[in-house]
C-alpha cells in the first residue's frame, strides 16, 4: 500500500500525500478535538491538534491517513475520531509507523520505540 502511495506522490512526506490526494490538512484548537486528530473521509479533511511537535504531528496526520487509504471505502464509518485502539486504529496505527519508518530511513521497531517512549499515552502495540 504505501508503496504503491510513494509511486504516485514520489515521497513519504504526509503533506505531500495529503496535497496529491486532495486531502486538507486543517490545524485546530485543541479544545476542539477530544483526540489529536480526525478525519472525514468524505471531506477529504484531517483535522490535527495545532499543538503537536512536528514528530508528533507526522505520526498522527499519517494515522489518519492510514483510515483514508484502509477503511475510507467503509461508508458507514464515516468520521473517524483517532482513539488509537481498535482493530480499525491498529491498522491505522501499523500504516502510520510504516509511512514515518520509510520517511526517515529508519526501521519501524525504532519509530514505535520512540513514539511509544516519548508519547506513552500512545501506547502503539
Ligand atoms: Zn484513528
Amino acid at each position: 500500500m504505501i508503496e504503491k502511495i510513494y509511486d504516485m506522490v514520489g515521497s513519504y512526506d504526509v503533506c505531500d500525500i495529503a496535497n496529491r490526494f486532495g486531502i486538507t490538512i486543517t490545524e485546530v484548537h485543541p479544545s476542539l478535538l477530544s483526540e489529536l486528530g480526525m478525519i472525514i473521509p468524505k471531506l477529504r479533511t484531517v483535522y490535527v491538534r495545532e499543538d503537536l511537535s512536528p514528530n508528533l504531528f507526522e505520526y498522527t496526520v499519517a494515522h489518519e491517513l492510514g483510515h483514508f487509504f484502509l477503511h475510507g471505502h467503509l461508508v458507514n464509518n464515516e468520521l473517524y475520531f483517532s482513539g488509537f485502539k481498535g482493530k480499525l486504529e491498529k491498522e491505522a496505527n501499523d500504516f502510520a509507523i510504516a509511512l514515518v519508518a520509510k520517511h526517515h530511513s529508519i526501521p519501524e521497531k525504532q519509530v514505535k520505540f520512540y513514539l511509544n517512549d516519548t508519547f506513552p499515552f500512545l501506547k502503539l502495540a
